[in-house]
């Protein structure tokens, strides 16, 4: 089976050292990625550490495409104890990392310790240098790229960073790269703050020889290049009328299902935003969305239509303007928009302000420095619904995507029971549910196929292949490039669920922690389904005969 080459890089930025391991069996049974990422994470954090500890580890993972020149792989995978969900959490960013990561000779880093001043960590294929940084305290993620750029000639493709959001802990901060694409969910930004590691660039020339049986890269390129499909032209905004009008769309914080402004704010309203076209490495799809708006001052890249949910249709704030300014705001201080945006959208819940443009922004910059009311609003909504007196619409503490559950129901079932918390990338049931492949409208019986797509998506984020690829990187096509049965890779995809859901049980997560907070129907019987078609016990937890792994522990 095809999988990544080269060893693990352990930098201890308290110590101030860097270890390599060789993990062979590791990346030989888990490909690479979310998988190899997620079995390290297992063996090596410990179950009772801190997400704000020295204890806790943070991994950056490539798969062996990215090795390629492919379309759809321009991207990495980002693996740690999330301070938002208390559970392990796997994020991916697109951009132009993978190359430049992948060149330092490595297949994944690990990140541990706290130092006592601020770091940059540089990683080449001669080794590693930690340079202090007390100068870039604050700093927002675009000035920390033009430092690096300024000092080392390393620009934003060659690095990670974090803003002002994650050296205040701020527990969904972001961790960005290329400027504007975020390794967004779960907060490991605030990770890498309480690590005091402000930065990592990645440079080298060395990539390891990794061969792809047959590659179908040319025709993938081919097809994504002569594609029509909306999203090259609107990205994921191109749905947003469509999901409005399939009543998926949150509104003024869960009050509504549908925004009234949507066209304002969806695919055509940023199209006439959009100012050039936007990729990731390698990618001919080029879905992304650099904007614009010259009076306004703004330029961004996007908004996705994530974002045009959290800081719009959950803010009442039908101007495409305010949203991008949103963005950009985001992006800057390193925060992830969903979170954010709906966390704000509480706020504003809270104060009766649905629609004020410019509070939301005053509201959310003061989460970032966590002044006044945004260090209450800085630990997410799980934590400070009380105080502000709203719902709290979370599941395992991470806030809701978009495609609402309430509507869309094997959705809302996944949004239940995904280890990582109510995130819209963990299974891809909304897709068979707006589609009509499966009906939308109940519970049961949709189990076996969450299951699937579960794996599906945790192979995925392994190879690594971006999940808009699908119609192009065809289940078949995977199977010649990874040189491996479907049910192998499912395999693989499988093994990472049950570890992190083995992980977080030891944390104390178990049946009560998989829920919403509202009702669908027969969610019970469902979840029982579910556990059944995992071999799960009855109570959510993970048979230690079930268990498995090749990964090396710390000591
Ligand atoms: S499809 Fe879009 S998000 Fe995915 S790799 Fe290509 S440009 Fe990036």
């Amino acid at each position: 089976m095809l999988h990544t080459e080269g060893p693990l890089l352990t930098v201890d930025v308290g110590e101030r050292a860097a270890s390599e391991t060789a993990i062979d069996d590791v990346l030989e049974t888990n490909v690479g990625g979310r998988a190899v990422a997620t079995a390290l994470a297992h063996e090596r954090i410990p179950f009772d550490a801190d997400p704000f500890g020295s204890e806790n580890r943070a991994y950056l993972a490539t798969g062996p495409l990215q090795q390629s020149g492919m379309s759809f792989t321009g991207r990495m995978n980002m693996t740690g104890l999330s301070p938002l969900t208390d559970g392990l959490v796997s994020t991916n960013a697109g951009g132009y990392l993978s190359r430049n990561f992948v060149g330092t000779g490595i297949s994944v880093l690990e990140v541990v310790g706290q130092s006592d001043e601020l770091l940059a960590v540089h990683v080449t294929d001669q080794g590693v240098e930690f340079e202090a940084v007390p100068e870039l305290e604050g700093a927002t993620v675009p000035e920390t790229s033009e430092y690096m750029t300024e000092r080392h000639d390393l620009g934003p493709d060659n690095c990670i960073a974090i803003g002002p959001a994650g050296e205040n802990r701020v527990r969904f901060a972001s961790v960005m790269t290329f400027d504007s694409r975020a390794f967004g969910r779960g907060g490991l930004g605030a990770v890498l703050g309480s690590k005091n590691v402000k930065c990592v660039t990645f440079e080298g020339d060395a990539a390891p020889p990794v061969e792809i049986p047959d590659p179908p890269e040319m025709d993938v390129h081919r097809e994504a290049a002569q594609s029509d499909d909306l999203m090259r032209r609107q990205g994921t905004t191109g749905s947003t009328e469509f999901i409005n009008d399939n009543f998926a769309l949150p509104t003024r914080y869960f009050s509504e299902y549908e925004f009234e402004h949507a066209d304002r704010i969806g695919g055509n309203a940023v199209e006439e935003k959009k100012y050039k076209k936007g990729a990731c490495s390698a990618c001919a799809y080029a879905c992304k969305l650099p904007t614009r708006d010259e009076e306004a001052g703004v330029e961004t890249e996007g908004p996705e239509f994530e974002t045009v949910y959290a800081f719009g249709s959950s803010q009442g704030v039908g101007d495409i303007v305010d949203v991008m300014r949103a963005n950009e705001l985001c992006d800057s201080l390193g925060m992830d928009t969903i979170s954010a945006g709906v966390t704000v959208a509480a706020y504003l819940a809270s104060e009766d302000e649905f629609g004020n443009a410019e509070l939301a922004r005053e509201v959310t910059e003061r989460i970032a420095y966590r002044e006044g009311i945004g260090d209450i609003l800085a630990e997410g909504v799980d934590r400070c619904h009380d105080e502000l007196g709203v719902d709290n619409y979370t599941v395992k503490g991470m806030e809701f995507a978009a495609h609402d559950g309430r509507v869309l129901h094997g959705q809302g079932l996944s949004y239940a029971l995904a280890n990582r918390g109510a995130d819209h990338m963990y299974a891809g049931m909304l897709t068979l549910e707006y589609s009509g492949e499966l009906d939308p409208e109940g519970t049961l019986g949709k189990a076996e196929r969450l299951v699937q797509e579960e794996n599906a998506a945790a192979f995925r984020d392994t190879g690594i292949v971006c999940a808009f690829g699908s119609d192009y990187v065809t289940d078949d096509r995977l199977e010649t490039l990874f040189d491996a049965d479907y049910e192998e890779l499912m395999e693989i995809g499988a093994r990472t669920v049950r570890l992190e859901r083995h992980f977080n049980n030891q944390r104390g997560f178990d049946r009560a922690d998989d829920g919403l907070p509202y009702e669908i129907p027969d969610l019970e019987g469902a979840i029982d389904e579910y556990y059944a078609a995992r071999g799960w016990t009855s109570d959510g937890t993970v048979p230690d005969a079930a268990l498995e792994t090749v990964a090396p522990s710390a000591d």
